[in-house]
């Protein structure tokens, strides 16, 4: 892999994560952070981290089903089910566990489960793990969604029970999935929904309350999947559904049975990051009118931003070796945003991949921006 260039350059971060940082001795501005929300120096968040750290100590002790759940973890999973209009909610050490501890248990023996092509690799590892069919439909596409539905359903012995999974917000493009389209399938085809909101919870629908409620949904998703590792500003998965789907989850996900659950500080944080979502919609509302100025000025400048509705932004420039090129000169020009290339895109769709961020200012998007006209320039891009 090293001698094929195609290892990962792993940049160090010297300050906290916010827009103007340190990174590798130099700073810079990043466009390629997932703290959306700047929540992760929020104030509140920082103190109920400490206080949890001097009230409840650093670690949690145990796994969650022995002696690792305290009132904290208790107190956490009440409010994300509050924030999510559902009954009940599970909070998982990350999203990656959640994904990985809960889809195979859904689903085994006699079942199909159905993934959108482009579905995020926590998925597709939780796929792996079960033992159910698996079936792929076209990305974001209903219809051929409703081909591989009717040819299930056309067999002598259909499937005993159908998963459909999908991200809500599509991490490489930043599009968002037809989710309506999507459950009003699996309610006539008698199919589970599972959406993986990663990416919108915070910071899409109603105060950040992610796709479900973006689209209306609320109660017609069987599992609403998020993370608490980006625009809350923390760490930590979890799934909000029914009070029968959280006992169920709870009772069969090994990944939340057999490893230490999170610590104090850490849940505090979460606890105290939804109720700056509750109470402070400043942060939401710069952040989409960032993501809608950046958008709008990189395209004037020329450049292909393809088909993003959300705050991951794409530059899409084509060749690995141009978006590599193109993420040396902005770095050169102290603009840190990382390339994303072949295999995790198809190979002509290199891009540099930029978040943006509630926090940035007009000022720090005039000089991103300036960044970009130079070195795309530079490269023949624009
Ligand atoms: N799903 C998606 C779509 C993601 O982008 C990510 C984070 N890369 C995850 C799941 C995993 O979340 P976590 O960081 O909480 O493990």
């Amino acid at each position: 892999m090293v001698a094929a260039s195609i290892d990962w350059k792993i940049r160090v971060l010297q300050d906290p994560s916010q827009p103007r940082a340190t990174v590798d001795g130099k700073k810079v501005l990043v466009l390629c952070s997932n703290n959306y929300l700047g929540l992760s120096n929020h104030p509140r968040l920082r103190q109920a981290a400490i206080d949890a750290v001097n009230a409840r100590g650093a670690g949690s002790g145990s796994v969650r089903a022995i002696a690792g759940t305290m009132d904290l973890h208790a107190a956490l999973e009440k409010k994300i089910a509050s924030f999510k209009h559902t009954e009940a909610a599970l909070y998982y050490q990350t999203g990656f566990a959640a994904n990985a501890g809960l889809i195979p248990q859904l689903v085994g023996e006699g079942d199909t489960v159905i993934s959108d092509e482009l579905n995020h690799g926590s998925i597709i590892d939780g796929v792996r793990l079960c033992k159910a069919e698996r079936a792929i439909f076209k990305h974001a596409n209903p219809s051929d969604l409703e081909r591989v539905l009717n040819e299930l359903d056309a067999r002598p012995t259909p499937p005993r029970r159908i998963l459909i999974l999908t991200d809500g917000v599509f991490s490489m493009d930043g599009d968002i999935a037809p989710l309506k389209e999507i459950t009003g399938l699996a309610e006539a085809h008698g199919a589970m929904v599972y959406v993986d909101d990663a990416h919108g919870d915070g910071v899409l629908g109603e105060k950040g309350r992610g796709i479900v409620n973006h689209f209306g949904l609320e109660g017609r998703v069987h599992v609403d999947m998020g993370t608490f590792s980006k625009a809350f500003g923390v760490v930590g998965g979890s799934i909000a559904g029914s009070r029968d789907l959280v006992n169920f989850a709870l009772n069969k996900s090994r990944t939340w049975l057999l490893s230490g659950s999170a610590p104090p500080a850490t849940v505090a944080a979460c606890i105290a990051a939804l109720e700056v979502l509750e109470t402070e919609p400043e942060h939401l509302a710069r952040l989409w009118e960032n993501t809608r100025y950046f958008k709008k000025e990189l395209q004037s400048l020329g450049f292909d931003t393809g088909i993003s509705q959300t705050p991951i932004t794409p530059v899409i420039v084509g060749e690995s070796s141009k978006a590599k090129a193109l993420s040396e000169l902005l770095f050169e020009q102290g603009v840190f945003a990382l390339p994303i290339v072949f295999p995790m895109v198809a190979k002509d769709k290199a891009r540099i991949r930029t978040m943006m961020n509630a926090e940035l200012s007009r000022e720090d998007l005039t000089v991103a921006l300036g960044a970009f006209e130079k070195a795309g320039k530079q490269l023949a891009i624009i």
